[in-house]
C-alpha cells in the first residue's frame, strides 16, 4: 500500500483461519516478514463476534508484548508490516485497516500500490465517501461498501475490477478471511497450512517460521475464500503475468520460495552469469552484506576467485533506505558496515551487490574498501541500470535521483570512484529467472511498464488534512 503523494511502500502481510492461537501465529509470522516493513506493524483477530485491533509504530517486538496478543482473541487472525521511507508515516496509515462495514468489521492488509487510487478516491469523494487516512488501500474499502452485490467476496471482486495497479491482500471479517492477487501477480502471495488452519504469506518463510507446510501460490487474478465451509479458490480476473523481478533481486529473504523459485538459487545464478559476463582478475570477491551475499557466492564459484568477507554488517541497525532525511542514510552507511582491518590491504577486490540506485551506498563503499587498504575495486552488480521508478509496490526514488537514468555506465563507475564497473545484462537476469518472457516486470530497468501509470496528485491534493 502506498500513501499519498506518490510514496511507494513495500509491505508483508499475514493470514490465519482456524487455529485458536491465530493472533500469536501472524504476529510471529510477521517476524518473518519484518524485512518487508519496519515503519509499522499490526494485527486484527476475530472470535467470530468481534474484531480485535492493536497496530503501532515501530518493529514487530516493539508493537507487540504479551498481554496485547493476549486481548487479540480468536481463530482468525490477518497482520501487516509497513514500509516507507518518505510521507506520511502516521500511525493512522498503519495497517490492517478497519472500517465497520454492513453491521460488523472489515479489516484489510495490503501490499502493493493502486495507481490510479487517487482518480478512484476523487469519484469516490464525489459522491460524498469520507476517507479517513492518506492510503490508497482505503479506496478498496470504499468501493466494497458503494457496491451492492450480496456476499463480501462479490463485493471484493467489484472493487478490485475497478482498482489498477498492485495488490497482494488479505481481508478478516468476523466470518471469514479472503485473499486476493492482482492479475499481474506483481507481489508474492503464498498459501500453505498448520494441521486444520490455512495460512497466507507474502513469503515462504512466514510458513516455515509457523511451521505451517507450503500449499502453493495464490495466483494471479485469484481470490481465497477460507471460513466455517472450508477453503474456497475462484478465479476472479484472467491473469497476465508480470511479476516483480525485484523481489528475486533484492526484496524478498533467500530462503523463501518466491514466484516458484528459491530465491537464494536464483540470486547465485546472478551472481554467476556476472562472473561470465564481467569477468576481471582480482584478489577477492567481497559481497555488500547481506544483499550482496548470494550473488557474490555465485560470481566466487564461477570465477574461482576465493569468497571473503571483507565487510562486515552491524545486524543492529535498519536498512539503509528507512533513514527519512538525506544526512542520516549517508551516515547509514557507516554505522552498518565495517571492512575488516589489513584483510584487503593491496589486494584487487571485487565488491559485489545487488543494485545501485541512487549511488550513495556504491561511493561510500568504494572509498571505504580503498581506506582499507586495497589496490583495486572492481564493482559487480546483480541487476542491470536502474532507470525507471517503481510503481507497484517497491519503492524507488524519482527518476531524476537514479543515478543511472541518465548517466552511461562509465559516469556511473566515475561517480561511484570504482576501477571497474559492471551490470548484468537483461538476458542475464532473464536467463537467470528463467520461465516464459514476458512473465516478469523489470519495467525498473527496461522503462516498459505493463501497467499505465496515471499521473499522480501532489499530497495537498489528496488529503484534507497535513500529517504531522
Ligand atoms: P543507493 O545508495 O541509493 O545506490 O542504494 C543502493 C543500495 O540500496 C543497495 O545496497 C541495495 O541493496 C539497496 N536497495 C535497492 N533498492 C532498495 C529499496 N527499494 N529499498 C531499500 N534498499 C534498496
Amino acid at each position: 500500500m502506498a500513501g499519498s503523494g506518490g510514496f511507494r511502500e513495500e509491505c508483508g502481510i499475514v493470514g490465519v483461519w482456524g487455529h485458536p492461537e491465530a493472533s500469536n501465529l501472524a504476529y510471529l509470522a510477521l517476524y518473518a516478514l519484518q524485512h518487508r516493513g519496519q515503519e509499522s506493524a499490526g494485527v486484527v483477530s476475530t472470535d467470530g463476534s468481534s474484531l480485535w485491533v492493536h497496530k503501532g509504530m515501530g518493529l514487530v517486538s516493539d508493537v507487540f508484548d504479551q498481554q496485547v496478543l493476549a486481548r487479540l482473541r480468536g481463530s482468525g487472525a490477518i497482520g501487516h508490516v509497513r514500509y516507507s521511507t518518505t510521507g506520511a508515516t502516521h500511525l493512522r496509515n498503519a495497517q490492517p485497516f478497519v472500517v465497520g462495514h454492513r453491521g460488523g468489521g472489515l479489516a484489510i492488509a495490503h501490499n502493493g500500490n493502486l495507481v490510479n487510487a487517487h482518480l478512484l478516491r476523487e469519484e469516490l469523494e464525489g459522491r460524498g465517501s469520507l476517507f479517513q487516512s492518506t492510503m490508497d488501500t482505503e479506496v478498496i474499502v470504499h468501493l466494497m461498501a458503494a457496491s451492492s452485490r450480496p456476499s463480501t467476496r462479490e463485493r471484493l471482486v467489484e472493487a478490485l475490477s475497478q482498482v489498477k495497479g498492485s495488490y497482494s491482500l488479505v481481508l478478516l471479517t468476523e466470518r471469514g478471511l479472503l485473499a486476493a492477487r492482482d492479475p499481474h501477480g506483481f507481489r508474492p502471495l503464498v498459501m500453505g497450512r498448520r494441521q486444520e488452519a490455512v495460512v497466507i504469506a507474502s513469503e515462504t518463510c512466514a510458513l516455515d517460521l509457523i511451521e505451517a507446510e507450503f500449499l502453493r501460490e495464490v495466483e494471479p487474478g485469484e481470490i481465497l475464500e477460507v471460513d466455517s465451509r472450508g477453503l474456497r479458490g475462484y478465479k476472479a480476473f484472467r491473469a497476465e503475468k508480470h511479476q516483480c523481478v525485484f523481489e528475486l533481486i533484492y526484496f524478498a529473504r533467500p530462503d523463501s520460495q518466491v514466484f516458484s523459485r528459491n530465491v537464494y538459487q536464483v540470486r547465485k545464478a546472478m551472481g554467476r552469469a556476472l562472473a561470465r559476463e564481467h569477468a576481471v582478475d582480482a584478489d577477492m570477491v567481497v559481497p555488500i552484506p547481506d544483499s550482496g551475499v548470494p550473488a557474490a557466492i555465485g560470481y566466487s564459484q564461477e570465477s574461482g576467485i576465493p569468497f571473503e568477507l571483507g565487510l562486515v554488517r552491524n545486524h543492529y541497525v535498519g536498512r539503509t533506505f528507512i533513514e527519512p532525511r538525506e544526512q542520516i542514510r549517508h551516515f547509514g552507511v557507516k554505522v552498518k558496515l565495517n571492512p575488516v582491518r589489513g584483510f584487503m590491504e593491496g589486494k584487487r577486490v571485487i565488491l559485489v551487490d545487488d543494485s545501485i540506485v541512487r549511488g550513495t551506498t556504491s561511493r561510500k563503499l568504494v572509498n571505504l574498501v580503498r581506506q582499507a587498504g586495497a589496490s583495486q575495486v572492481h564493482v559487480r552488480i546483480s541487476s542491470p541500470p536502474t532507470i525507471g521508478s517503481c510503481y507497484y509496490g517497491i519503492d524507488t526514488p524519482t527518476r531524476e535521483e537514479l543515478i543511472a537514468s541518465c548517466r552511461p555506465v562509465e559516469e556511473v563507475r566515475d561517480f561511484i570512484g570504482a576501477d571497474s564497473l559492471g551490470y548484468l545484462s537483461l538476458e542475464g537476469i532473464r536467463e537467470a529467472v528463467g520461465g516464459k518472457a514476458g512473465e516478469f516486470c523489470m519495467a525498473c530497468f527496461t522503462d516498459d511498464y505493463p501497467v499505465e501509470v496515471p499521473l499522480e496528485k501532489p499530497v495537498h491534493q489528496l488529503s484534507l488534512f497535513q500529517e504531522m
